[in-house]
């Protein structure tokens, strides 16, 4: 007999373990299945792994299993032996001495993400961040709640860096910025969009902008000396002058923040543009008819636990745009996770 999808509901199944599943990529992670594999010159046993990672048999057993079972490890019998090792994908992303690394993301999600979304149903009712609930802090100042501490700020910058590995090129390509040499990258973080830019584009030169603490962690933990096209500003883009430049780069800053706030920054960034100048917003955009991407759309509901922001549409970033004044607005698409939109002066 044929199943239709009325009588067997394998998305809503699916969708209500999801978190099985992410807490299981999280552990294993955390436990350090995917190194010990990669350090091996060879195919691991149930003990060799339990006794590496110092868990039970028994815990191991099904967490190897359930790896198996999500294509991240793989399996073959060896004189009766169950011998595990990791994909090709969980060696180049899931270990943490792979450049391209997102253990530190997977660890960011886990330990705070996933804390905040604990509490979505209470953002969703009162629309609002939720990190008071998720970690007792109570602050007037987003970044404060955030970077609450040295080593919750560290992590969020490990979090933001790690991306810009995977699809960063693809944001800095979107538009030919070439006629643009003196960028600002506005609330530049760790550098790792800073750093795509002047590997694209020879001629150019990049200042990250950021607070202060976070200026001082990115010049001692990412952007080493050999970095010469990349240097540092710091400064609160909401208070402090904006120096003048041919382009500013604004990737997951609007996303933070509400139309108002943005509109507030945009202004400024549009006053200090030199003429003929622009601005590159880099975000996750939402489709005009509300039918995707999921993530994005998934990325809107992590703003509103976590931010005062949301995720935009390319018509929505438009207006904010026209509204402090940019003109000439366009729009790139990436294919990946972030998109680009490009406004002149
Ligand atoms: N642009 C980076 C990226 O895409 O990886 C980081 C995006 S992160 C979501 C927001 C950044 O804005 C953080 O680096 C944060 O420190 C910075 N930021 C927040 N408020 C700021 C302010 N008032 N002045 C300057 N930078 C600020």
């Amino acid at each position: 007999s044929v199943t239709t999808a009325a009588d067997y509901p394998r998305k809503i199944l699916d969708y209500m373990e999801g978190f099985l599943v992410s807490k299981t990529l999280f552990t294993a992670c955390e436990l350090g299945v995917f190194d010990l594999l990669a350090s091996s010159q060879h195919p691991l046993s149930l003990e060799e792994v339990a006794l590496g990672i110092r868990a039970s048999q028994d815990g191991t057993e099904r967490l190897l299993a359930a790896c198996t079972g999500l294509d991240l490890l793989n399996t073959h019998t060896l004189e009766g032996q169950v011998m595990y090792s990791n994909t090709e994908q969980s060696s180049v992303y899931l270990t943490q001495s792979s450049p391209v690394s997102l253990t530190q993301s997977i660890h960011y999600s886990s330990k705070t993400i996933y804390l905040c979304w604990h509490y979505l149903t209470d953002a969703v009712r009162e629309g609002s961040n939720q990190y008071e609930k998720a970690f007792g802090v109570k602050s007037e100042h987003l970044f404060e709640a955030l970077y609450r501490s040295e080593e919750e700020m560290v992590k969020f910058m490990q979090l933001m860096n790690s991306i810009w590995n995977i699809c960063g090129r693809d944001v800095v390509t979107a538009f030919n910025l070439s006629p643009f040499t003196t960028i600002y990258d506005l609330g530049g973080c760790s550098g790792a969009l800073a750093k795509q830019c002047v590997l694209a584009y020879p001629e150019c030169t990049v200042t990250i902008f950021d607070l202060p603490k976070v200026v001082k962690t990115s010049r001692e933990h990412f952007v080493t000396d050999d970095n010469q096209r990349v240097s540092f500003h710091e400064g609160d883009f909401f208070k402090d002058a904006l120096p003048d430049a041919d382009l500013y780069i604004l990737a997951r800053i609007l996303h933070d923040w509400t139309d108002v706030r943005s509109i507030e920054l945009l202004t400024k960034v549009y006053r200090a543009c030199r003429p003929g100048g622009g601005v590159l917003v880099v975000e996750a955009l939402l489709c005009e008819d509300g039918s995707g991407p999921l993530t994005a759309q998934l990325y809107s509901l992590n703003m509103l636990v976590q931010t005062e922001g949301k995720e935009r549409t390319a018509a929505e970033y438009t207006a904010l745009l026209t509204a402090a004044g940019f003109q000439n607005i366009q729009v790139e698409r990436t294919g990946k996770i972030y998109d680009a939109v490009l406004g002149r002066k």
